[in-house]
């Protein structure tokens, strides 16, 4: 490919993330707590625009349940980050703009932030033409973030290590989530520690989710609903009790069953259908809560949108 033939932009959209399994170990010496963890990608996505630009340009636009001030438009935040890192190692000329097109709720255990690094580094490698091979990808990944690679491998997945170290899953279902954002930021560290102070015997290698693992093959709705288990669902309700009352007014409302996403404060309930989410959202709306989304998974990780 010559020079000529180069993208001028390229649109690249990586989904949300939730976890149908949260398995926590004992605090490491390095301040890591070992997880072992099921990813599942769903039906919320953001989108990364990426251009050759003569200036460095950042742009945000937000769905409008979302605050566009919880984002950082610095280089704190981690769609830039990536940017500099892959443009560090790569040793590209030039500049490119940035923008982020977002849906998914922002500080509620979904990967957002996650997902738009994913992005930006699919988008780059495209940009330029630079056909890095996977492995490379996922490197650079990991370096941003634990949940960046699986941001990229999408689907459903098997996490451990720090959740970086990622196996995609055999999973034979099309599951409805309904997903439950709060106004509220319930910090990811502070859940953590409250675990740590909640489960003190904590193991130093969280055990395997074979039922789950056996649940998700055989597609069946109920059967995934029994095994769902996260190890910060304590700590956060904890800390947040009304994150107890919504899960418990899900579940009353149709779903099979309700869970903390990641550390939280989102909830995310399981339904047997579409028409299942329905009914969860239209109970829950009318219990006043305002940001209600119907999402399906499994969906792919991070993909090219346009590649004129
Ligand atoms: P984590 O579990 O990793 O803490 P999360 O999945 O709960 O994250 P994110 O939406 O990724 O939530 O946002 C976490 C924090 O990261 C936000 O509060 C925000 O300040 C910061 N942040 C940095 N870059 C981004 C981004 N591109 N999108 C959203 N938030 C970002």
């Amino acid at each position: 490919m010559t020079a000529l033939d180069l993208p001028r932009s390229v649109s690249v959209r990586a989904a949300a993330k939730i976890n149908l399994h949260l398995g926590v170990g004992a605090v490491r010496d390095d301040g890591f707590h070992p997880l072992e963890t099921v990813y599942q990608a769903i039906s919320l996505y953001d989108d990364v625009t990426l251009a050759s630009s003569v200036v460095r340009a950042r742009g945000l636009e937000c769905a409008d349940y979302i605050d566009a001030g919880d984002v950082p438009l610095g280089d704190d935040n981690i769609a830039f980050r990536a940017l500099d890192l892959v443009r560090a190692r790569t040793g590209r000329p030039g500049h490119e703009s940035v923008n982020i097109l977002k849906s998914i709720p922002v500080a509620g255990g979904m990967a957002g932030g996650s997902a738009d690094a994913a992005a930006t580094l699919l988008a780059y490698d495209r940009l330029h033409a630079l056909d890095l091979p996977d492995a490379v990808l996922l490197q650079l990944a990991a370096e941003l973030g634990s949940d960046v690679p699986f941001s990229l491998v999408g689907g459903t997945a098997r996490g451990r290590g720090r959740g970086e170290v990622v196996q995609p899953l055999d999973d034979r279902g099309t599951w409805w989530w309904v997903a439950v954002a709060s106004d509220v930021g319930l910090s990811t560290p502070e859940v953590y520690r409250h675990h740590d102070r909640l489960f003190p015997d904590a193991p130093t290698e969280p055990a395997e989710p074979a039922d789950l693992l056996a649940a998700l093959a055989t597609g069946e709705p109920l059967r995934l609903a029994r095994t769902l288990h996260k190890d910060l669902q304590a700590p956060a309700v904890d800390l947040r009790p009304e994150l107890g009352t919504l899960i418990d007014r899900g579940e009353g409302e149709g779903a099979l069953r309700g869970i903390v996403s990641g550390s939280g404060p989102t909830c995310i309930f399981l339904c047997d259908s579409l028409d299942g989410a329905h009914a969860v959202v239209a109970g829950l709306q009318g219990a006043g809560h305002d940001v209600v989304l119907i999402a399906n998974g499994p969906v792919a990780g991070a993909h090219l949108l346009e590649h004129p």
